[in-house]
């Protein structure tokens, strides 16, 4: 989320809609910079190496280095462990890229950056309306995009890692990603790739499928207007709506907890 009141533009980007929809004091209050867990420098060392392979060409050797230099450049920089360290996270990324390796989707998507009908890391930024005199645009960068082609009428993709399996369903009904990603790019078709995040077992991938349609668009771009009005009438100094309704509102989970239900229930509440 961004916003630039000289020249009244607001954006939204996927994950901030997605924590705002979630709590919008979380949102209000997270910090500006935040130093990645050791999770999602999995997540990021993971992407790099996907994008690498899709845009040049990798062997099994070459996915391995490239791995290995991606997650170290990240520890690194600095990550704040919270499950693993850097030997057991380069394990499980190793295990995530035997994954990638033999996925079915990968040999359809390296065909499709041979017929340069596929782009990595796609960046967007779209306009979807208006309130009062503010322009409301969303943004974000998107892993991957398959243009049609006479056999489909494109996907877009997103790599995730995951502990566990995605239930299909849940992200069909209320996924707010593909709803951004599919307006961004008017590609119906989003499918998630998940790599189940595994140290020894037998890699593991599982392909989500989820589609959208004008109707799932036109009620994304109501709550986005919706939640530009709330936030511009309210604005950043005072606090914003709370809701603790999820695992997510918990002294691990939330930045915030310190200045906000752990003033009443303080650091252990459970
Ligand atoms: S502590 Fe809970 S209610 Fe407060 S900002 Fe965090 S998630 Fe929201």
């Amino acid at each position: 989320m961004r916003y630039d009141p000289e020249n009244n533009v607001f954006w939204w980007r996927q994950s901030s809609f997605n924590t705002f929809m979630a709590c919008p004091e979380k949102l209000r209050t997270r910090p500006l910079v935040e130093i990645p867990s050791d999770a999602a420098a999995l997540g990021t060392a993971l992407h790099a190496v996907i994008e690498k392979d899709l845009t040049v060409g990798l062997d099994m050797d070459g996915l391995q280095v490239a791995a290995y230099a991606a997650l170290e450049e990240l520890w690194n920089e600095g990550v704040r462990q919270v499950q693993h360290g850097f030997n057991t996270s380069f394990a499980i990324l190793q295990n995530c890229v035997f994954a990638w390796a033999k996925a079915e989707p990968r040999e359809n998507l390296l065909r499709a950056h041979y017929a340069d009908r596929l782009t990595v890391e796609e960046s967007f930024d779209w306009k979807v309306g208006d309130v009062g005199g503010t322009e409301v645009r969303i943004e974000g960068r998107i892993d991957a995009v398959e243009q049609p082609s006479r056999s489909s009428r494109g996907i877009v993709w997103d790599w995730k890692t995951s502990g566990r399996q995605y239930e299909t369903w849940e992200h069909q009904r209320w996924g707010i990603q593909p709803s951004f990603y599919t307006l961004a790019t008017g590609i119906r078709d989003f499918h998630y790739l998940v790599f189940i995040k595994r140290v020894t077992q037998e890699p593991e991938v599982q392909i989500v499928k989820v589609t959208r349609s004008e109707a799932h668009w036109n009620w994304l771009v109501q709550q986005l207007l919706a939640a530009t009005s709330y936030v511009l009438s309210v604005g950043f100094d005072r606090p914003w709506l709370t809701n603790d309704h999820s695992a997510l509102c918990s002294p691990k989970w939330c930045p915030n907890w310190d200045g906000c239900k752990g003033v009443h229930l303080g650091p252990d509440p459970w």
